[in-house]
């Protein structure tokens, strides 16, 4: 089998205009292309589709993930092919991918093998230039708090309570923690600062939850940036940089069309992070995609108990959207490695771990049905080893579950290899047996909202507030940011904070040591554990093996 990059390179393209034209009857005029095969959706045309019935949304996770990823955007868009080959229209919804992955170990986020979005290389490397933006609007908030306090500090902020900081796509672990305008009074006031990936800014997750430019103006004048010696919170809106960072963010907000090798269409828009933030694409592309379309595959980053628990209680609950169902993705080799297999000891794999490994994926079904009201179709990503006792062992196991299970092989086959799970997704949506609910009340306490998660999808015992986030709760809850969701952010390699403790752990403790107020993205981020909003690169990052030829072809890039 041919790379990712060597299969994405040799297919042939269609003109994105006609291409949106013929097959969504989407009008020319609507669109602005970047090149031949990358356009941006106008935001009139956004707001024209409005009124139109919705599509059947289904949401694309997995179990809790390895560290080489489960196979869910390869899924995502091998089963919106797969639907599209049964006679469906249907259309996928991804998020652009980060730098910092691609140059470090993980690689691109475009799908894999015969299930992905073309052109790999832009999709992957600078786009349509969306993260640059965001990360401009960001910095330019954090160069006018620098300016503000250099030129008099009129609104006193705190020079040691600044929680703005910097961001860059990149993984470049030596900028996390830095001083800034060092050099003499000419520079500004020295101060400690430090670097965020662009997918970690609180920016990024505004875009994302923006229902229009107005939307996203409001939520950038109310983030709060830093503090008062008198505690009281400053925001973009009191420095007067809302504005301008709209302005930066206008294209950025427009939905980015490009299509699988199969020739149908996807919305690849908005990347936030899936730990402090969402790890879901823009609600923009997921609304206007369902007016499109008969059927939405979507994507939320890591497994089940993140991604899919942020998708259901901060974008849906936000945006109105309401699941038909959901795919969980699951390999064999997740699940032995869930069930104790030692990637680097021979033998450890057996069926036994495999077996074991199980659990996790039980953990998983059993949260998607009764937690999430959402039926669940699990979905085998073939690799080429796997084998037939292994494959016959996780269907025993789900049908032993009363969940339905297929086998897909779209990296291997295309469209045509997820027909059987677009037949299963088909049937699940006309069932119409969703019932998706969050998990909670809007109206509980942000300290309720925290336990609810832990108890109900982590299955921990008990829940630890460190003095600090106990203070910032019962701050928040009087500044009346009570009502807002929670976004916790932990390891994704388990249900526990303890990126050890795989397969389905119980009665652990989740401790809670600080929360962050996104008052712009609106929700309040619980830190529990170590949570690295800026990567840093491998011992052998990817980008030594990334080259560009004199012909201008790209390599490497996986
Ligand atoms: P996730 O979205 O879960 O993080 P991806 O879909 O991005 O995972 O896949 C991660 C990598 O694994 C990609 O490079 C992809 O090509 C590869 N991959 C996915 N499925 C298969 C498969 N069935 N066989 C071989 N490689 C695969
Ligand atoms: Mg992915």
């Amino acid at each position: 089998m041919p790379t990712d990059i060597e299969i994405a390179q040799a297919a042939t393209l269609q003109k994105i205009l006609p291409l949106a034209s013929r097959r969504l009857d989407i009008p020319e005029d609507s669109l602005s292309p970047y090149g031949h095969f990358k356009a941006k959706l106008s935001l009139d045309e956004v707001k024209r589709l409005s009124g139109r019935p919705d599509g059947h949304l289904i949401l694309v996770t997995a179990i809790s993930p390895t560290p080489p990823g489960e196979g869910k955007t390869t899924t995502t868009v091998g089963l919106g092919d797969g639907l599209n080959h049964i006679g469906k229209q249907a259309m996928i919804c991804l998020r652009e991918p980060s730098l910092g992955p691609c140059f470090g170990m993980k690689g691109g986020a475009a799908g894999g093998g015969r299930a992905q979005v073309v052109p790999m290389e832009d999709i992957n490397l600078h786009f349509t230039g969306d993260f640059h933006a965001i990360g401009l609007a960001n910095n330019l908030l954090a160069a006018l708090i620098d300016n503000h306090i250099h030129h008099g500090n009129a609104l006193q902020l705190d020079v040691r309570r600044i929680t703005w900081r910097r961001v860059v796509d990149m993984n470049d672990r030596s900028l996390r923690d830095i001083n800034v305008a060092l050099g003499g009074p000419g520079n500004g006031y020295p101060r400690q600062d430090g670097f965020d990936i662009v997918v970690a800014s609180e920016v990024m997750a505004i875009v994302c939850l923006a229902t229009s430019l107005a939307d996203l103006k409001r939520r950038l004048g109310n983030i709060v940036v830093g503090y008062t010696s008198q505690k009281q919170p400053v925001t973009a809106r009191d420095l007067k940089a809302d504005g301008a960072m709209a302005a930066l963010l206008k294209d950025a907000l427009a939905p980015n069309l490009v299509q699988t090798l199969e020739g149908n269409l996807a919305f690849v828009h908005g990347g936030p992070f899936a730990n402090i933030a969402h790890g879901c694409n823009s609600l923009i592309a997921t609304q206007t995609a369902l007016k499109l379309a008969d059927y939405v595959v979507t994507e939320a980053g890591f497994g089940a108990d993140l991604g899919a628990e942020k998708f259901i209680d901060i974008k849906c609950r936000k945006g109105g959207l309401k699941p038909a169902c959901a795919v969980l993705v699951a390999t064999v080799r997740a699940l032995k490695y869930h069930g104790g297999a030692d990637p680097k000891k021979p033998g450890s794999d057996s069926l036994e771990a495999l077996e074991h490994g199980l659990e996790n994926l039980r953990r998983h079904v059993e949260n998607i049905q009764s937690h999430y009201g959402l039926p669940v179709i699990v979905s085998i990503n073939r690799f080429d080893k796997d084998q037939p006792d292994e494959i016959a062992l996780i269907d025993g196991f789900c049908a032993e579950l009363g969940v339905a299970c297929v086998l897909a092989t779209h990296w291997a086959d295309g469209g045509a290899g997820a027909a059987d799970l677009a037949r299963a997704v088909v049937e699940a949506c006309e069932q119409g047996a969703a019932k998706a609910a969050g998990l909670y009340a809007d109206a509980d306490s942000l300290a309720d909202k925290i336990r609810s998660v832990a108890s109900k999808i982590y299955k921990a015992a008990e829940v630890v507030f460190e003095p600090k986030a106990q203070a910032q709760m019962l701050e928040w809850q009087a500044a009346g940011h009570g009502g807002f969701p929670v976004c916790i952010a932990k390891t994704q390699y388990s249900f526990s904070t303890n990126p050890m403790l795989r397969g389905a752990p119980s009665g652990h403790t989740l401790h809670v040591r600080e929360l962050r107020l996104n008052a712009g993205a609106e929700f309040v981020v619980a830190i529990c554990g170590d949570i690295m909003t800026m990567p840093g690169l491998p011992k052998l990052p990817s980008a030594e093996r990334i080259d560009v030829d004199d012909g201008g072809r790209i390599s490497g890039l996986f």
